[in-house]
């Protein structure tokens, strides 16, 4: 088994300003968003729908990203 890399996703909802941060698993994320490279988002606070790309939300997945590679 090999270790779980959690991820914080942090957002902050462009209609009414509130911020977001999601904890997910790789796993979590890929099943989620698959290879999209943009975040589909929902705001709880005023429902507004919203997309940003993966390394503005989720600087750390790009971290592990080039660990990988390196
Ligand atoms: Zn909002």
């Amino acid at each position: 088994m090999s270790k779980k890399q959690r991820y914080e996703i942090k957002t902050e909802c462009p209609q009414c300003g509130c911020s977001m941060l999601t904890v997910l698993s790789d796993e979590e994320i890929q099943k989620r968003y698959g290879d999209n490279p943009r975040f589909h988002m929902d705001c709880g606070e005023c429902q507004a729908q919203f997309e940003k790309p993966r390394e503005e939300v989720c600087p750390e997945w790009d971290k592990e990203c080039k660990m990988k590679e390196s």
